[in-house]
C-alpha cells in the first residue's frame, strides 16, 4: 500500500512560489512516484503532473493574506497505486503594521509590561495575535501565555530583518486583557565577549496586532498604541550573561506609554521557534566544603531552572556552572564575565516559575536561600530551537554511544535560534567557522534547513559591501574577514543545505552573497596563483603549534595552505551553485578558477616526488580529502599522514580546520583501521578521552580537563562547543555508510565500512524522501548488513567486500566475510606508558603483567610500544608481551 507522510508547505512571501514537500511509504520494492496532483481549496489546481518530484515542489497559487487553506495531494506510483493526504497552512499578514510602544519612563526600566483591557460585545470565533519587539517579549491573553516559545522574536540582525510571531489565542465575549512583557535580550542587553550593549538601539519596545473574527463573520483588530497602559514587571532585570532578577514583592510603578519609530523590514517568523524541548530533575545534591547547596542535573544542558515555589516566601539565588572544581565547589572561572545568576524574591503566593529572558549553560546549580524548598522543587528546562530529530546512531560501544549523545546535546545547547560557539560564557555568538565545520553533522542529527536558512539571510544582510563575511552572525562584533573556514561558510553552507535537503531556493537566495564573497577572495589571489595575504584563523586550536605560541590560536599548519585548500572547495561549491541555478557560464568560470588554484597549490606545496611542503596532519588530511594531492602522490601523502599520527602515539593533533577531514582522509587513503583507532582512542587527545572524564557535552579544547583532573586555562575553556563533534559525520558517512550522491539524497550511496572495535553500528537518517538505514552487525567472522532505501529514490550499495548493487526502494540484507572486529583496547603499537596511565587498562595491565611492570625496567618500558618492548626483552619477549596483550584485552572486553 502506498502512503504519504511528512506533507508540508513553505510560504516565503506573496510574490514567491509556494513550496511543497512530501514523502512516500510502501510495502513494495522499487517504488517511484509517476505523477502528483495538488489542489488548494478553490484557489489552485495543478492538474495531474507526470513527475517524480516530491521535494520543494513549486506551485504558484494566489492565496490571500491571513487565511487558512487546505492543500490536498494525490500521488500515483509505478506499481499502479495511489495515495492522498492533506495539510492545512495559514498565510501571514500582508504587512505587519502595529505601532511599537514603550513605557514613558526616564530612565526606562530594564523590563516592563504594557497591557490593554478591552471589551468584546460579540462572541469571538477565532483570534490570532501577531507580535514582535525591540528586545524580547512574551504575550498573555487573559493571564494565559500565548504560544509556548521562549525568547521571541529570537535573534536576527534586527535593523535589517525583524521577525514577527503568530499565536492563536483564546478570547471571550466581554472583558479581555492583552499584556506584553518586554526585556532587553540581544537588542540592547549585553552581548559578545566585548560586552557590547545597545547593539540595535537603546529603547526596548513592543508591537502587536490582535486579529479577531466573530461568530457572525465580522472582524476587528486591536493594536498597540499610545492608548495602552504600562507598568514595571516583576522581572526587575534580565541579561543573558548575568541572569534574571524577579521580585514578586516589589511595588510596580505604573507608566504611560509612547510610540517608538520603527522603519525596519518586518517579516514573518522564518525558522522554528525556541522552545522548552525537555526537562531534567536533579539527580543529586550535596553541600560543598564552603557550605553551598549544589544541585546536579546530571547533564550539561542549556536552559533555565524552574522552581516550584508554592507557599514559599523569601529570596532564592541560583548560580549556574558546567563543572565542579576538585573540591566539589561550583567552577565558574570559565564563564569569564558571565555571572549566570538568577534571583527570585517570592511573597508566598507564587506557583511554578522560571526566568523568561535569559538562559545558561549548566549542569550544576548552587542554591542560596530557599531553605525548605525540597530537591523536587527544582527542574531544569532545556531550551533549543524546535527542530525535528532526523538522525540516530547506535553502536556496540557504550562510550561511542555516549559521545554521540554528547554531540547531539552540544548541538541542542548551541542551537538556540543561532548556531553559537558556546552557550555559557560571555560570548554565545554565531561564530561562522564553528557552524561551517559542524553543519553537515548538525543536518544529519536534526532538520536544520530553516534554522540555517534564516541565519544565512543574516549573514548576507551583515556582509560587507566588498563581500567580506562577518566573523559572527548576527554581526555584533562589526568585524568581517575572508578567513578560510569561517568566512567560507557563506558558500559552503548553502551548498551543504542544497545537497542534504535538495531545495535550490537556498542557492537562489544566497547566490549574490556567495558570489560577492568568492569574487573578493579571488581578487586576493597573488602572483603565484595562491592566496597569500589577509587575516586567517588557520587550524584553530590545533595541538601541533609551536610551544611559544599563545595558549589559543592556530596550530602549525601554514594558514595559507588551509586557506587555499578550503578555497578549492569554495570554488567547486560556487560552480555547483551556478550550474544548479542555470548560470552555466559562471559555473564554467569557477570550475576553471578551481583548477588553476589546485595547479598552483600543487606547484607550491608538493615536491617533484610528492613530498608535501607542510606535512602536518591537517595539511595531509586536507590534501587527501579535498583532492589537492596529485593522484600519483596520494599514497605517499597517505603514508605521511599515517606516520604523523603514529609518531604522535596514535593521536590526533588537528584543530577546527583539519578535524572534520582527518578520519575521512585516513579512511580514503587506505587506513580505515587507523581512523577507527583514533575514533576509539581513550587517550588524550581524542573524542573518548572527554567521555572517560565524564563529559556529557563536547568540549572546546581536547584538554578541557587535563589528565590529572585539573581544568585548562579558564580564559577559553568551554565544556559545550560542538565543533569537534563534527566527527559524527564520519560515523554516519564513513562507518555506517549513509552518503548522499545527488541533491536531497535522491540518489543514495550506502557504503558501510566496519570499524575494528565496533562490532555493530546502526544508523538511521530521515531524509527529505524518507527513512534511510544502514549499518552492520559482526559475529563469527561475518558482517550482516541491513539497509533501508526510501520510496522515490535509488541507492548504490557498496559492500565492505567490494560487491556493488544498484537498488530501488525497499529493505535489503547482505552478508560478507569480515576480519575480527572485536575491540583490542591494547594493541602492539600502543605506548606502554599510555596503557599504564589509562584508568581502565592500567590496573588490568599491572595485574596481568605482574612483576614486569614493577621491575626497575618499567621506567624504560613506559616509553616503548608493546612490540618494541617485546623485542627489548630478548628471547621469548615477543610471545610474553603478546600473551599479556591478549589476556588484558579479554578481561577488558568482558567488563
Ligand atoms: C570561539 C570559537 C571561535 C573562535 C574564533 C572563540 O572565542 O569560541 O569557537 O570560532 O573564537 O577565533
Amino acid at each position: 500500500m502506498l502512503e504519504i507522510y511528512g506533507l508540508r508547505v513553505k510560504f516565503d512571501g506573496f510574490d514567491r512560489p509556494l513550496r511543497v514537500w512530501w514523502k512516500l511509504k510502501s510495502d513494495r520494492e522499487n517504488v517511484m512516484q509517476t505523477s502528483y496532483r495538488i489542489t488548494i481549496d478553490d484557489v489552485f489546481d495543478s492538474g495531474v503532473v507526470a513527475s517524480a518530484d516530491s521535494v520543494a515542489v513549486r506551485i504558484s497559487p494566489s492565496p490571500e493574506p491571513e487565511k487558512e487553506y487546505t492543500l490536498n495531494l494525490c500521488v500515483c506510483d509505478n506499481k499502479g497505486e495511489s495515495a492522498t493526504a492533506s495539510v492545512q497552512f495559514a498565510t501571514p499578514l500582508k504587512t505587519f503594521s502595529a505601532a511599537f510602544i514603550t513605557v514613558s519612563a526616564n530612565p526606562a526600566p530594564p523590563c516592563f509590561k504594557v497591557y490593554k483591557n478591552f471589551v468584546l460585545k460579540k462572541r469571538p470565533s477565532a483570534a490570532t495575535l501577531y507580535a514582535t519587539a525591540h528586545g524580547l517579549y512574551f504575550a498573555e491573553v487573559n493571564g494565559v501565555r500565548a504560544g509556548c516559545d521562549r525568547l521571541a522574536p529570537f535573534w536576527t540582525s534586527y535593523n535589517k530583518m525583524l521577525q514577527y510571531q503568530s499565536y492563536p489565542v483564546g478570547l471571550k465575549e466581554g472583558e479581555n486583557t492583552l499584556a506584553l512583557t518586554v526585556g532587553k535580550g540581544w537588542y540592547n542587553g549585553t552581548v559578545g565577549f566585548h560586552h557590547g550593549t545597545n547593539t540595535y538601539g537603546t529603547v526596548c519596545a513592543v508591537a502587536a496586532e490582535l486579529h479577531i473574527t466573530f461568530e457572525d463573520g465580522s472582524c476587528t483588530v486591536i493594536s498597540t498604541g499610545p492608548d495602552w497602559s504600562g507598568s514595571e514587571s516583576c522581572i526587575r532585570d534580565s541579561e543573558f550573561f548575568d541572569g534574571e532578577v524577579c521580585d514578586y514583592t516589589a511595588p510596580r510603578a505604573a507608566y504611560a506609554v509612547e510610540t517608538v519609530e520603527e522603519s525596519g523590514n518586518i517579516v514573518p517568523q522564518m525558522s522554528p521557534p525556541v522552545c522548552v524541548i525537555g526537562e531534567l530533575e536533579p539527580v543529586a545534591e550535596h553541600i560543598s566544603p564552603s557550605g553551598q547547596r549544589i544541585l546536579d542535573f546530571g547533564k550539561n544542558i542549556v536552559g533555565v531552572v524552574q522552581i516550584d515555589a508554592k507557599n514559599f516566601a523569601g529570596t532564592v539565588k541560583l548560580r549556574h556552572a558546567e563543572v565542579l572544581d576538585k573540591d566539589g565547589e561550583l567552577y565558574t572561572a570559565n564563564l569569564r564575565g558571565a555571572k549566570s545568576e538568577d534571583t527570585f524574591v517570592f511573597d508566598g503566593n507564587q506557583g511554578i516559575v522560571s526566568p523568561q529572558f535569559t538562559f545558561h549553560g549548566f549542569r550544576y546549580v548552587g542554591v542560596e536561600g530557599g531553605d525548605g524548598l525540597p530537591l523536587g522543587a527544582f527542574r531544569a528546562l532545556i531550551l533549543m530551537s524546535d527542530l525535528e530529530e532526523t538522525g540516530n546512531i547506535v553502536t556496540s560501544d557504550r562510550r561511542v554511544n555516549t559521545l554521540i549523545d554528547n554531540i547531539k546535546r552540544s548541538q541542542r545547547g548551541n542551537f538556540v535560534d543561532v548556531p553559537t560557539d558556546c552557550p555559557q560564557r560571555d560570548e554565545r555568538c554565531g561564530w561562522t567557522g564553528d557552524a561551517n565545520v559542524f553543519a553537515v553533522s548538525a543536518c544529519y542529527n536534526y532538520d536544520c534547513s530553516l534554522f540555517f536558512e534564516k541565519w544565512l539571510k543574516d549573514l548576507a544582510n551583515d556582509q560587507g559591501d566588498d563581500g567580506s563575511v562577518p566573523m559572527v552572525v548576527p554581526d555584533i562584533l562589526n568585524s568581517r574577514s575572508t578567513s578560510a573556514v569561517w568566512a567560507d561558510v557563506a558558500v559552503m553552507l548553502p551548498l551543504k543545505l542544497y545537497r542534504i535537503y535538495g531545495d535550490k531556493a537556498v542557492l537562489e537566495s544566497q547566490y549574490d552573497s556567495m558570489k560577492r564573497y568568492v569574487d573578493l577572495k579571488l581578487s586576493r589571489i597573488g602572483k603565484d596563483g595562491l592566496i597569500d595575504s589577509g587575516y586567517e584563523f588557520g587550524d584553530w586550536l590545533a595541538l601541533d603549534r609551536d610551544e611559544l605560541m599563545p595558549v589559543s590560536g592556530p596550530g602549525s599548519t601554514d594558514s595559507y595552505f588551509v586557506s587555499n585548500a578550503y578555497f578549492t572547495v569554495v570554488l567547486g561549491d560556487m560552480a555547483e551553485a551556478a550550474f544548479a541555478t542555470g548560470r552555466a557560464e559562471e559555473g564554467k568560470y569557477y570550475v576553471s578558477r578551481r583548477e588553476d588554484l589546485i595547479s598552483a597549490m600543487r606547484r607550491e606545496y608538493f615536491t617533484a616526488t610528492g613530498r608535501m611542503a607542510c606535512e602536518t596532519q591537517t595539511a595531509c588530511a586536507l590534501a587527501i580529502a579535498l583532492g589537492i594531492v596529485p593522484p600519483q602522490f596520494k599514497e605517499r601523502v597517505s603514508s605521511a599522514l599515517c606516520r604523523n599520527v603514529k609518531n604522535h602515539g596514535n593521536r590526533l593533533t588537528t584543530g577546527f580546520a583539519g578535524t572534520p577531514f582527518l578520519l575521512f582522509a585516513l579512511s580514503e587513503g587506505g587506513n580505515h583501521a587507523l581512523a577507527a583507532k583514533l575514533l576509539l582512542s581513550r587517550s588524550y587527545p581524542g573524542w573518548l578521552y572527554a567521555v572517560d572524564k565524564g563529559a556529557t557535552t563536547v568540549w572546546e579544547r581536547w584538554n578541557g580537563i587535563l589528565p590529572d583532573g585539573s581544568l585548562s586555562d579558564p580564559s577559553m575553556n568551554s565544556f559545550n562547543h560542538y565543533s569537534n563533534g563534527s566527527v559524527i559525520e564520519f560515523i554516519y558517512r564513513g562507518i555506517a555508510g549513509i552518503n548522499c550522491e545527488s541533491a536531497g539524497f535522491k540518489k543514495i550511496v550506502l557504503s558501510p565500512r566496519p570499524a575494528k572495535g565496533l562490532t555493530s553500528v546502526k544508523a538511521k537518517y530521515e531524509s527529505v524522501y524518507g527513512t534511510i538505514e544502514c549499518g552492520y552487525v559482526y559475529s563469527d567472522g561475518r558482517v550482516k548488513i541491513d539497509v533501508a532505501v526510501p520510496c522515490n529514490t535509488t541507492a548504490h550499495i557498496v559492500l565492505p567486500d567490494g560487491r556493488e548493487f544498484e537498488v530501488g526502494s525497499g529493505i535489503y540484507a547482505y552478508e560478507c566475510v569480515s576480519v575480527d572486529l572485536t575491540a583490542e583496547p591494547v594493541t602492539a603499537d600502543m605506548l606502554i606508558g599510555d596503557a599504564l596511565n589509562d584508568e581502565f587498562i592500567g590496573p588490568v595491565l599491572r595485574a596481568v603483567g605482574g612483576d614486569l611492570f614493577k621491575s626497575p625496567q618499567v621506567f624504560a618500558l613506559k616509553r616503548m610500544t608493546f612490540s618494541r618492548a617485546g623485542e627489548s626483552l630478548g628471547e621469548g619477549g615477543a610471545q610474553t608481551i603478546q600473551k599479556i596483550i591478549a589476556k588484558v584485552n579479554d578481561i577488558i572486553n568482558a567488563q
